[in-house]
């Protein structure tokens, strides 16, 4: 959204906020397991809406080797062909409840056993201000019509996230999605739009003036780029191992789905379609249907 200079004071205050705060992060853990495999895994304390970065090392000779996080299918990778080491992101919904959970990884030694080993990591609850706006009355109390478009909506975008494409389709580090644009804010906020409570917001917003071309944060594949309700003209890209981003609220759409774009490609410009109080990008990440904060995988590389 357009910042007003309030609202710059707060941001400014509220990223001082971010530099000043002990950090709540934990050291890495590094958990032995049987037949040589150790476990990594960047923090063993996170908070909603973060992302931790793992490896499984010395895991050459295994055979079925899978991860789970939180009950779901946890992607593992190997950066090359005979490198021993396999690489995972884990994404923290920012909604997860607060609370201990596991990193799992399985496989089967070479004589044919089956073997367990996991981490504990402990999710605690982000700090997320709340913010009051006021939007256009259609997108608090929208008609049976558009309640209808809302569902159609929300149906397509949860059988793409649901879909796990297992290669992967990124190459080298993600991208910020507008040029010399370096701040974006407002992740995690808990929304109340005229007065009623509403699910928090579950990307980064990038103010900026209509127009401004938007760049694809990675290599990877369209798989929506058509206007929707809520998020106006919206592109979404499949980056493979169930890590997808999405461009919202864009005037103009510049790719179709089923392209293949590489990193930097412009998908679109900034616009002030859908729900919105000014023109601004919304910048996405979600990670095996974990709603991440975007800015975290331009930091950690995968
Ligand atoms: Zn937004």
């Amino acid at each position: 959204m357009r910042l007003r200079p309030a609202h710059k004071l707060l941001l400014l205050l509220s990223l001082a906020g971010m530099f000043l705060a002990p950090s709540r992060a934990s050291a890495q853990i590094l958990k032995p397991c049987a037949g040589g495999i150790t476990l990594k895994i960047n923090a063993s304390v996170t908070t909603q809406g973060s992302l931790l970065l793992t490896e499984v090392l010395g895991a050459k000779t295994v055979i079925g080797i899978s991860g789970e996080w939180d009950g779901r299918a946890a992607p593992l990778w190997r950066a090359s062909e005979k490198s021993p080491v396999l690489h995972g992101l884990l994404g923290v919904d920012l909604e997860k409840a607060p609370g201990h959970y596991e990193w799992k990884v399985s496989w089967k030694t070479a004589d044919g056993n089956a073997v367990t080993c996991s981490v504990p990591v402990t999710v605690r609850a982000g700090k997320f201000p709340t913010e009051r706006l006021t939007v256009e009355k259609q997108f608090v109390q929208p008609d049976p019509e558009q309640l209808k478009r809302i569902e159609e909506d929300q149906k397509k975008m949860r059988a793409i996230y649901d879909t796990l494409t297992p290669e992967r389709l990124w190459d080298g580090k993600f991208r910020l999605p507008l040029q010399d644009m370096a701040a974006g804010g407002n992740f995690g906020r808990r929304r109340i739009l005229n007065g009623e409570a509403r699910s928090p917001h579950a990307g980064v917003d990038f103010p900026a003036l209509a127009g401004t071309p938007v760049f694809a944060s990675q290599s990877g594949k369209i798989v929506l780029a058509e206007e929707l309700f809520y998020s106006g003209n919206t592109v979404v890209i499949d980056h493979g191992y169930g890590i997808y981003t999405l461009y919202a609220h864009l005037s103009e759409i510049g790719v179709h789905s089923g392209d293949a774009v590489e990193t930097g490609a412009q998908i679109g410009k900034v616009g002030a379609t859908g729900r919105v109080t000014g023109p601004h990008l919304h910048w996405g990440l979600t990670i095996q249907r974990a709603r991440v904060n975007a800015l975290k995988i331009v930091e950690r590389q995968p």
